[in-house]
């Protein structure tokens, strides 16, 4: 059986035995915490045959545990120098194939096909939010996301109307999932340590999403606009969109929000209120 990655003196091994030089710009921060690799397979709830997309499997320690738990892994990994230490480090498993590239370039459903499948990483986290705008914005037939992040980034994805950490990613992540929070990483569990805390978020992704839209661009618009400019007043910050300040006014009566709130104050519900409002309007 091949020997655990997710340790200390193996990835050590395994850095000097193939002369690697982690890549700080590339966010690679490996983990060598095999207890929180297995949580992260437990929380994603891997079962023989599943199909598993990973994004940035490093030198292979989250790879290798969704092997062992039988997944049918696909990783894209950006970093050209992986690959070939993959070939070694993965070399006893035949349910994983690498692919090399970016993940915010590669088509992910022409590499992952129309069948469900989950999606699994340790975030490379100076991209965190893009990746999963991605994810979510591609309609993929993606069923759960399971993903390491950093806290704050984590607070933000399940925040609820009204506090500062509500926001235009907390909508979208709720407006297509369910997320919670379902593991508190410490600096320690990873080569060399980051800066920051990290949290393994669960998102399930919702059979049909949180509320029902005329035309999803225009909610978001009006959610960008509404957080883009925090501190204003939602007639003021909704001038943005290119609409006139008093069918602005006329919107927010209509759905039965004063003019005077601030949007992060606003229920997904009532964002959805307003922006169908405004797509009836322009039909
Ligand atoms: N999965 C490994 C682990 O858990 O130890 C490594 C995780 S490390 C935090 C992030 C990985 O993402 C690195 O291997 C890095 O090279 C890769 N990466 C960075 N940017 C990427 C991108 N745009 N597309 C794909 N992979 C990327």
């Amino acid at each position: 059986k091949a020997p655990t990655i997710a340790d200390k003196k193996v990835t050590r091994y395994i850095l000097q035995r193939f002369g690697l030089h982690m890549s700080k710009r590339l966010g690679q921060n490996f983990l060598i915490d095999a207890g929180i690799v297995q949580g992260i397979v437990d929380v994603a709830d891997i079962k023989p045959g599943d199909r598993v997309l990973e994004i940035g499997p490093g030198i292979g320690t989250l790879t290798q545990a969704l092997c062992e738990a039988g997944a049918d892994v696909t990783c894209v990994e950006l970093d050209k120098r992986l690959p070939e230490i993959l070939a070694h480090t993965l070399e006893s498993y035949d349910n994983v194939r690498v692919i090399q590239g970016d993940i915010l370039k590669v088509n992910i459903l022409e590499i992952m096909g129309e069948e469900p499948f989950k999606v699994v990483a340790n975030l490379p986290y100076y991209i965190t939010t893009p990746i999963i705008m991605e994810l979510l914005e591609k309609h993929l037939p993606i069923t759960d996301i399971v993903v390491m992040v950093q806290k704050e980034v984590a607070e933000r994805m399940a925040a609820t109307p009204g506090g500062k950490t509500y926001g235009a990613l907390s909508v979208a992540v709720q407006y297509y999932t369910v997320p919670e929070i379902a593991l508190h990483v410490p600096p320690r569990s990873f080569m060399p340590p980051p800066e920051v805390d990290s949290v393994v978020v669960d998102c399930k992704v919702r059979q049909e999403p949180a509320v029902d839209l005329i035309d999803e661009k225009m909610f978001f618009r009006v959610v960008k606009a509404a957080f883009g400019q925090r501190r204003k007043t939602l007639n003021n910050a909704l001038k943005s969109i290119g609409v006139d300040k008093n069918i602005i006014a006329d919107v927010l009566a209509q759905a039965g929000i004063e003019t005077t709130r601030r949007g992060e104050t606003l229920t997904m519900e009532e964002f959805a209120a307003i922006s169908n409002i405004l797509s009836k309007m322009s039909m």
